[in-house]
This record gives C-alpha cells, structure tokens and sequence, in this order.
C-alpha cells in the first residue's frame, strides 16, 4: 500500500466523495502535508533541487484530481483504450517505462470522478456495438498500491462485469488484491501479475512486491475465478538465469488450481531499452547495474518508429525456446501470447 510523504488536492478534487474521503484519511495525520492548488502548476510543490531528488520525492507524493478531458487514449494491440483512473506508480524499478513516458513528474495521480470516467467508457462501449471492448487499466501506471483510497479497481470491475460487451484487464507488481476477491467479476476482469526471479527484483525493483507474494496474490485472485496472466518481463540473461526463471514457473505451476475456467496467459519480454530511457535511468539510478552496454545489443527499429536495444538474436531465440517449453510442460491450461 502506498504511504504517501504529502498530498497535493488539486481544484474540485474535493468536491467528489473519493477526494473527500482521501483527505478525511490524511487530514490528522502529522506525518503527510496536504497541499491544497488551484493550479495545475504542481511541480513547485515537490521538493528536489536535482532530477535524482525529485524521482525520490515525487515517487512519494500523491496527487488527487479530477480526469477534465475524457477522450481515451487508445491502447494498441493490447486493448481498445486506456482506461484513465491513475497515472504514476509509486515502485522504483530502475528500468520502468513510466521514467521516460511521466519525466520529472513521477507522482502518483489518482482520478476522483471515476463515476464521469466510467459513464465515458459506456459510451465508447456503445460505439463499438456488438463488439466487445477491452479497456487497460495499467498503461500508466500500477493501480493496486492506491486500490484502498480510491476503490477504483473495485468499482471498474463491478462495472465491466455488468457489462457483456466489455473487458477490463490490468497488471500489477503488487499483491494487496484482498478486497478485490469477492466481487462480482463475471469473468470479464483480467488480471495478470507481472513477475520475475528474486535475483531481477532484489536488484531492480525497488518499493514492489516480493516474488513469492506477487504469485501468493496470483493464486488467491485465480482462486477468486478472476482470468489470470502472468508477464514476465523483463527477462535478463545472467548466470543461472534458466535455474532461476524455471524455479518461479515451478512454484506458479505447483500453486496454481487445476481447474481454471480460462487458460493462464503469459507475455514473456526480454529486456530491452533506448537511449533516451538509459539516459533518463542513469540520471536517477547513477549506480545502476542493468545491463545497458550497447556494443553487447543489437539496435532494432520499434513498431512506434524508435530505435531500441534487445538482446542478440540468438539470445532471443534461446529465450524464446527456453520459455515456450518450459511453459508448455509446466502448465496444463496455458496461452503464450508472445516472446519477444
Ligand atoms: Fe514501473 Fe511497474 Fe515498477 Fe511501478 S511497479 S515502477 S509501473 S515497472
């Protein structure tokens, strides 16, 4: 769960019942500073004479506002469109997108009109008629740490599995998913946990989720009848790494139910970066360890049009074999739906 340092209270934020119940939480307590704006100018409130101050300070500050513009972004190839109830994640994964993508703004912001964000995605499920509509919920952020001030997991889930035309599918590092096991999901929630060997979140991923925890959580929300996905990114090579990767399958596999209504899904993703995003990282993490030696990658064009660093390629076709048959001997009732 997310602790936040201070809480800025944009304009109107408090005139919805999730920003008032926000402040009620905080308002005594002497350790958060509540900052009230009637600006957007919030970057003056987060303290940090330097970018490598400012990721740590604003990493712990939670911004509460309301979504003014509801057009979705859209969400390509994995969902129709975003769905817009947070932004910022309060981990500190040394190579998380979120750095090049939200820059010096690293706060955590949470929307408070999730019922106005709500109504938005009927419409744009109304549109798509009689196709189904799949809306992400994590493409900026992780949602679970800020789940028990906002419950707007809980109410987006309840709305989607009202909804036969819509799903509704997000990723967490997190495991604090107990108030979300006894809704009404209908199967139409995805939840899918991204993971990774001890060794790779020890070193990396600061502020998240153990890797027995996160699959503890996986089990009780697969045990919940929610669909489950597993990510498992970023894949590094080091050594031991096929020991290591195959003991977190085997742990997942041996805990699993047996009976899942849906097959278990994985995306499995090397580890890969562009120079923007090594610059950014070593600003912010200057001991940083990742593996960012141009010489040892090979430079590829994205499909978005920039160039990234991925592993040679007989390093991903050795990842891409490894994963496959480990997967398919490991998990009765699986869908791999990619290895890059
Ligand atoms: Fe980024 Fe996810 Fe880590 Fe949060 S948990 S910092 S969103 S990679």
């Amino acid at each position: 769960m997310f602790v936040p340092k201070r809480i800025i209270f944009e304009k109107d934020s408090l005139d919805y019942d999730t920003g008032k119940e926000i402040l009620n939480k905080f308002k005594d307590k002497d350790d958060v500073e509540i900052i009230n704006v009637t600006s957007n100018k919030l970057k003056q409130h987060i303290p940090g004479e330097d970018f490598y101050a400012q990721y740590r300070e604003g990493k712990k500050t939670l911004v509460v506002g309301a979504k003014k513009s509801l057009k979705f972004q859209s969400c390509k190839p994995s969902a129709h469109y975003q769905l817009p109830l947070i932004s910022g994640c309060m981990g500190q994964c040394e190579y998380c997108y979120l750095n090049t993508k939200l820059g010096d703004k690293p706060f955590v912001k949470v929307h408070v009109n999730i019922d106005e964000i709500l109504a938005q995605a009927k419409k744009y499920i109304d549109e798509r008629l009689p196709e189904i509509t799949i809306f992400e919920g994590a493409a900026t952020s992780d949602p679970i740490p800020v789940e028990p001030y906002t419950h707007s997991l809980e109410k987006a889930i309840v709305f989607f599995g009202k909804n036969q035309n819509a799903r509704f599918r997000f990723v967490t590092k997190y495991n604090d998913v107990d108030t979300l096991l006894d809704l009404e999901h209908n199967g139409h929630t995805e939840i899918r946990f991204s993971i990774n060997t001890s060794s790779v979140i020890d070193k990396y991923e600061h502020a998240t989720a153990s890797r027995d925890l996160r699959i503890e959580a996986s089990i009780k929300a697969a045990k919940a009848g929610y669909p489950i996905g597993f990510l498992v990114a970023p894949v590094f090579l080091y050594p031991n790494w096929k020991e290591e990767y195959h003991d977190l399958l085997l742990s997942l596999s041996s805990k699993l139910p047996k009976d899942l209504k849906t097959p278990v899904t994985f995306e499995i993703i090397s580890h890969r970066y562009t120079s923007t995003a090594k610059n950014i990282i070593l600003q912010v993490f200057p001991e940083s360890e990742l593996p960012m030696n141009d010489e040892e990658r090979k430079f590829k064009y994205g499909q978005f049009g920039y160039g990234k660093y991925v592993y040679q390629k007989e390093n991903i076709d050795e990842i891409k074999q490894f994963f496959i048959e480990e997967i398919e001997k490991l998990f009765e009732n699986n869908e791999v739906k990619y290895v890059i």
